[in-house]
């Protein structure tokens, strides 16, 4: 049916994506109106619904610059598009939203404050001048206060605040920034910011400046910002850092800094144009710098470090504060203790921070949820990319979608350590923010919380549980449990089978690939932990095709944090002799006996191909960690060390043919003795230990290649977070015409794992 571009016509539109919370409908408003168009738009739960009625030619032109130019931070996946009889309407209005179940919900992720906001905030004529709660509709916080969908401000922590008359005529005005802003707050009615002494005192000055005076006089301050309180100090000074150092009970693991912008970023690191992009980008995630030999950083704030953690302010209160400090990065590091989780609530933060902090700067804008920063890698050298080592504040929770439909909606549970969940429906996977490890009585508490409350908020009952095959992850009690009080199947997923799926369903692969899935520790199908694994195959079942040769770990968990005995269990297993080394020189006495006695032992120890404990052993023989202090300090250590000395000859690599094929690591253990033994730098041993990965990785692929016809590898695990590594088997495997994947967009270590469970649950019963 032709239609005259003069004649009148009405269409239902309906689209799908990250379109609330992101100043959707007043861009349709916009939009709408320019093109005279008459009509509605709403609101639904997970889309936004609109009709709109105009001439032929209008309404074509609307829905082309729809699609073309949304706002910043929406995302568009799906636009549906009906006919409908024209009913005469000429104007065109916002409607109120409308719950309704069974939708899919998209909750928008929390958002840096905008350039717009900024300039009002620093401008002293306008009347948000100064004022730490500045947003519009496109910035300020989402996901964080969210309390219940659609989004809107009755169903966010805002709803206890009325709106002022002005902050009302912009919320309602549709040519305002702030129309249909739902944080929208002003100094009149919105939040407010105080600063209170650890000992209780109210402090009636400033509370910003009075917070800035603090850092700078050398004291910590505990700030609430957008996903829960940070601890803050001037990091330029060794004493406050150690003294925050002392007071949450964490020895070397590194602090973040927040620097005001990227100049100051550059000041105490190299950064490049991709990098510069990600610091800037809306998420503001932590980003991992090489760090400048000199720079005004304290040593004590990432001891031993190549990296250092870098942010920019994402929230009006950071911009302020971190603004009065032109040139001091500032330690912003997660307010806890240890590994506890980042408290978020007023009372729980003055409770478990009134021994770390001396200030408290806090605010009456209620935290719904927790969310710790995100954090990325960006690999400089060719291929670039982007990894995130954390998937959090800024990304969550927004959807990724599946290459494949979850037929049945379902919960996929994650690891134990860096903890996070996923629920799937359709062809939706739904990621929670990082809940930590779940060690620690208080994240596990809060993963518990996030577990009740996500169903509900993004409309999904799960009616099937996934999990990991180690019974004993606090994730897999979970599950059974929840499994067995909800009446839901159960199904466990091999550890470095969800690596893979993971890395496959990001990628939209089909299988079958190869997947080198390299990392601390999973449980194996044989029942030993397993960590340097080449598995082929897809969703459905995989083949573990080779792996890195067993080694006797003494020690069970001991063993993960004290890499001296995977150093010991290394040279054992090469046959040498340990008590002749300098190692052997600088272990208690004793020591090394007894756990030599054990290794005669095999059915004392734990079997274990994990690379992880390559790189412990690794750390260990070069002298630069025999104990760590936290999770991947020594597999930082040896990527840092290698990181100025460019030796690409790889200490022998030998197979053991057979399904699976065995990678031996004996030519490493003689190669590193005899290294040391000629006094080679630890630099340059620990850059040939890289280059032995390599060259191990490369050699099996071909073989397995030649074996299985499979030239698409996917690289998962948590050993991939390292640079070195990973864009060196990149560019080999891609120089040997691989089709080699990374993560881009989930964690490559275990916050990645619940995508790929789903994926493996997916397959198991649709056949894909
Ligand atoms: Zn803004
Ligand atoms: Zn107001
Ligand atoms: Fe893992």
């Amino acid at each position: 049916m032709a239609e005259a571009s003069h004649a009148t016509i009405r269409r239902a539109i309906s689209v799908r994506g990250v379109v609330q919370g992101v100043g959707f409908r007043p861009f349709v408003y916009g939009l709408a109106t320019r093109h005279a168009l008459g009509g509605t738009v709403r609101n639904d739960a997970g889309r936004v619904l609109i009709e709109v009625e105009g001439t032929k030619d209008a309404v074509e032109a609307f829905l082309r610059r729809l699609e073309a130019e949304p706002p910043p931070h929406a995302r568009i996946d799906e636009v549906s598009t009906s006919v409908r009889r024209p009913c005469g309407e000429s104007a065109f209005r916002i409607e109120a939203s409308q719950s309704s179940a069974g939708v899919e919900v998209v909750i928008a992720p929390d958002v840096a404050t905008c350039d717009a906001c900024l300039r009002e905030m620093r401008d002293p004529t306008d009347r948000r001048y100064g004022y730490p709660f500045v947003n519009c509709a496109h910035c300020g916080p989402r996901y964080t206060i969210v309390t219940g969908a659609p989004y809107d401000r009755m169903r966010t922590t805002m709803s206890g605040f009325s709106m002022c008359d002005a902050c009302r005529a912009e919320f309602d005005d549709p040519s305002d920034r702030r129309f249909h802003a739902q944080p929208i707050a002003c100094p009149a009615c919105g939040p407010r910011v105080r600063a209170v002494e650890a000992a209780g005192a109210e402090v009636s000055a400033e509370p910003i400046a009075f917070a800035a005076d603090a850092i700078r006089a050398g004291r910590i301050v505990a700030l609430k910002g957008l996903g829960g309180f940070h601890l803050a100090c001037d990091a330029r000074s060794g004493a406050a850092v150690r003294a925050l150092r002392e007071r949450k009970h964490r020895d070397a693991k590194p602090f973040a800094v927040m620097v005001r912008d990227v100049a100051a970023a550059s000041a105490l690191c190299e950064v490049s144009a991709a990098e510069r992009d990600v610091l800037e980008s809306a998420a503001r995630p932590i980003v991992l710098l090489r760090a400048r030999a000199a720079s005004v950083v304290s040593t004590d704030v990432a001891p031993g470090q190549s990296r250092l953690g870098v942010m920019l302010p994402y929230a009006p209160i950071h911009h302020l504060l971190v603004g009065a400090f032109p040139d001091a990065p500032i330690v912003m590091t997660s307010g806890n203790r240890s590994d506890e989780p980042i408290a978020f609530q007023d009372v729980e933060a003055r409770d478990r921070l009134a021994t770390i902090a001396d200030v408290f700067l806090v605010h009456d804008r209620p935290i719904e949820t927790r969310c710790d920063d995100s954090v990325a890698l960006v690999t400089t050298e060719s291929p670039a990319a982007t990894t995130f080592v954390r998937r959090s504040r800024g990304l969550a929770p927004v959807p990724l979608a599946l290459p494949f439909d979850i037929a049945t909606p379902t919960l996929a549970m994650g690891g134990h350590l860096k903890s996070a969940f996923a629920l799937g429906a359709g062809p939706r996977a739904y990621l929670s923010h990082h809940l930590g490890d779940l060690d620690d009585v208080e994240a596990l508490r809060s993963y518990r919380e996030a577990l009740d409350r996500h169903p509900r908020l993004f409309g999904v009952e799960p009616r099937r549980i996934v999990h990991d095959l180690h019974p004993d992850y606090a994730s897999s009690r979970e599950a059974k449990e929840r499994g067995t009080l909800q009446g839901l199947p159960t199904l466990a997923v091999q550890h470095h089978h969800a690596h893979m799926a993971s890395c496959m369903a990001e990628h939209g692969l089909q299988g079958p690939v190869l997947g080198v899935c390299f990392d601390g520790a999973g449980l194996g199908t044989d029942g030993a932990l397993w960590g340097g694994e080449f598995l082929v195959g897809g969703y459905r079942s995989y083949l573990r095709a080779a792996h890195f040769e067993y080694l006797p770990l003494a020690g069970g968990e001991r063993a993960m944090r004290e890499p001296w005995r995977a150093a010991v269990a290394l040279l054992h297993a090469a046959g040498m002799d340990v008590t002749d080394t300098a190692l052997a020189a600088r272990l208690p006495h004793g020591a090394l006996r007894s756990i030599l006695a054990i290794l005669e032992r095999p059915s004392l120890c734990v079997s274990t191909s994990s690379v992880g404990r390559l790189f412990d052993a690794v750390a260990s023989l070069v002298g630069t960690c025999d104990v760590s202090s936290f999770e991947g300090q020594a597999a930082m250590g040896v990527e840092g060390l290698a990181a100025d000395v460019d030796a690409e000859d790889a200490y022998p690599v030998t197979f053991r043919d057979g399904t699976p094929r065995i990678v031996e690591t004996r030519g490493l253990a003689e190669g590193i003795v005899r290294d040391l033994g000629a006094g080679t730098s630890p630099a340059r041993i620990a850059s040939r230990f890289h280059a032995t990965l390599v060259e191990a990785v490369v050699r099996v692929c071909g073989r397995i290649r030649d074996e299985h016809g499979v030239d698409a590898v996917v690289l998962s695990g948590g050993v991939f977070v390292n640079a070195r590594l990973s864009t060196g088997v990149t560019r080999r495997l891609t120089g040997a015409g691989f089709r080699v994947h990374r993560h881009h967009r989930v964690p490559p270590n275990d916050g990645g794992l619940c995508l790929g469970q789903l994926a493996v649950a997916a397959a198991s019963e649709e056949g894909v």
